[in-house]
C-alpha cells in the first residue's frame, strides 16, 4: 500500500484547520494539535478577500459563507463629522470580498473535517529532528514520528521559537480594539465599509449578515493597559457616532491587542514549515492575514499531495518560493496601509488631499492581484 506520509499540524486557527480539510480532500489525515482547550465564543469581524474566497470555494464552502456574511460594494473614507473623503468601488473593481464573524468562518472549516481530530488543550514540547522525520514530544508526554510538520500556530508561534529561536515578533506600533456594534445604533448605509481616517485614530465599521464589525486603532504604547483604557476619550474626534458605541459597548465583548507583524528570511527547517500569521503576520488594515494563511494551506495541500512523503524535504523551499514573494509584497502594502491611516497634523490632510485623487489600483491593487 502507498504510504500517505504522517503529518502533524500545530495550531487549528484559520490556517491549520484549512490545511487539514485541505489534505483530507486528498486522503491525508493529519493530526492537530490546538494549545486552546475551548474553541472562544466572542468572535470578531474579518473580511475574507478573492485569493481566501477561492481556497473556500476548492473546500465547497462558498455557499455557506456566503449566507453568513456580507459582500461589501465599496470603501467609503469619511472625516470625522461624515464627509466623504473617496469612496472606493472595490466590487465593481472586481473585489468580491465577504465580511463575516471569524467564528462562523472557523466553525464552517472545522464542519469540513469528517475523518480528522482536532487534539485540543494539547501542544508540542520537543522537536527532534532525525534523519528523514521529526519526532515530537507533546505536553501530555506523547512521542511520535512525522514525516511533516506545519507551524500554523499563530503569531506567537510556539513551532517558530523552535526552529528560528532568533526570530521575533516586531510591534507595528498600533492597538486595535474590535467587537460588533451593540444593537439599536443605526447606520446610513449597511452596503459599505465605512472608515474615519482622523487624527491619529481609525474607526472601521464593516457590515457583515446581521452584524457590523466595529474596528477602533491608535498609536500606542505597548505598556498601555488595553482592557481598562478610556476609549471614549481617546477617540474623541473620530466621530459621533463613537460616543453612542462606547456607551453601549460591554467590555467582555470586545477584543483588544497590540498589533505585531512577523517578517522572517525563511519559513521552514528542514520538515518543520510555518504558515499563515505563524510565518508572515501583518496588519490587519487591507483584510489580507487569514485570506493569505488560507492560501499557504492550499498551497502546502498541493504540494504534500503531489511529493512523495520520502521526498517531503523538498516541500519547504518548494512552498517558500512559491510563496514569500508575494506574501513579502502583500504584508508591505499592509503595513504601509496600516500607518497612513494613522497619520496625524499635518501629514493627515495631505494624505485627505491625495486620496481623493489617487487612482484606485494604488489602493485596491494589493488586495486584488494575488
Ligand atoms: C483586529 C483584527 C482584525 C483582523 N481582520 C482581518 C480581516 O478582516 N481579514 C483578514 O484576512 N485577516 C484579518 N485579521 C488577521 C487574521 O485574523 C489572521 O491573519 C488570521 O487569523 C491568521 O490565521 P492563523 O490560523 O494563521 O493564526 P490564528 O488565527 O492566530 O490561529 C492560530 C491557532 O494556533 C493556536 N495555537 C497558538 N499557539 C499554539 C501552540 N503552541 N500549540 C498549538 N496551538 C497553538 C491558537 O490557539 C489558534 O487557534 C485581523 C486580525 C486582527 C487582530
Amino acid at each position: 500500500m502507498k504510504n500517505k506520509g504522517r503529518v502533524l499540524i500545530v495550531g487549528a486557527g484559520i490556517t491549520g484547520t484549512a490545511l487539514a480539510a485541505l489534505l483530507e480532500q486528498k486522503g491525508i489525515i493529519p493530526d492537530v494539535v490546538e494549545r486552546m482547550p475551548n474553541w472562544s465564543k466572542t468572535g470578531f469581524g474579518i473580511t475574507v478577500m478573492p485569493v481566501g474566497l477561492e481556497v473556500l470555494r476548492k473546500l465547497e464552502l462558498i455557499t455557506k459563507v456566503r449566507s453568513q456574511g456580507h459582500s461589501a460594494e465599496s470603501l467609503r473614507v469619511l472625516t470625522p463629522n461624515g464627509n466623504l473623503v473617496r469612496q472606493f468601488h472595490i466590487k465593481k473593481d472586481g473585489i468580491d470580498s465577504i465580511t463575516m464573524d471569524r467564528a462562523d468562518l472557523h466553525a464552517a472549516l472545522r464542519a469540513k473535517l469528517s475523518r480528522t481530530h482536532i487534539q485540543k488543550g494539547k501542544t508540542i514540547e520537543i522537536l527532534d529532528h532525525k534523519e528523514n522525520t521529526v519526532e515530537v514530544t507533546f505536553t501530555d508526554g506523547e512521542k511520535k514520528e512525522y514525516d511533516i510538520i506545519i507551524g500554523s500556530d499563530g503569531v506567537h508561534s510556539l513551532t517558530r521559537r523552535m526552529i528560528l529561536p532568533k526570530s521575533h515578533e516586531e510591534y507595528s506600533g498600533a492597538a486595535v480594539w474590535t467587537f460588533f456594534l451593540p444593537k439599536g445604533i443605526e447606520l446610513e448605509t449597511y452596503a459599505d465599509v465605512q472608515q474615519v481616517w482622523s487624527n491619529r485614530e481609525f474607526m472601521g465599521l464593516f457590515p457583515g449578515s446581521d452584524h457590523v464589525a466595529v474596528t477602533f486603532s491608535a498609536p500606542l504604547d505597548q505598556s498601555i493597559d488595553l482592557d481598562h483604557y478610556d476609549l471614549d476619550k481617546h477617540f474623541d474626534d473620530v466621530g459621533v457616532l463613537s460616543h453612542e458605541i462606547f456607551s453601549k459597548m460591554k467590555s467582555e465583548e470586545m477584543f483588544s491587542g497590540f498589533l505585531n507583524e512577523m517578517k522572517l528570511g525563511t519559513w521552514y527547517q528542514d520538515r518543520v514549515i510555518l504558515a499563515g500569521d505563524a510565518a508572515h503576520a501583518m496588519m490587519p488594515a487591507t483584510g489580507m492575514g487569514a485570506s493569505m494563511g488560507m492560501r499557504d494551506a492550499y498551497v502546502l495541500a498541493e504540494l504534500i499531495g503531489q511529493i512523495e512523503p520520502e521526498e517531503w524535504h523538498r516541500v519547504g523551499p518548494v512552498y517558500q518560493n512559491a510563496r514569500k514573494r508575494v506574501v513579502d509584497r502583500v504584508q508591505k502594502d499592509a503595513h504601509v496601509m496600516g500607518h497612513l491611516m494613522l497619520w496625524g497634523s499635518p501629514l493627515k490632510e495631505i494624505r485627505n488631499e491625495v486620496l481623493k485623487w489617487i487612482p484606485q489600483f494604488v489602493v485596491t491593487h494589493s488586495i486584488k492581484n494575488q
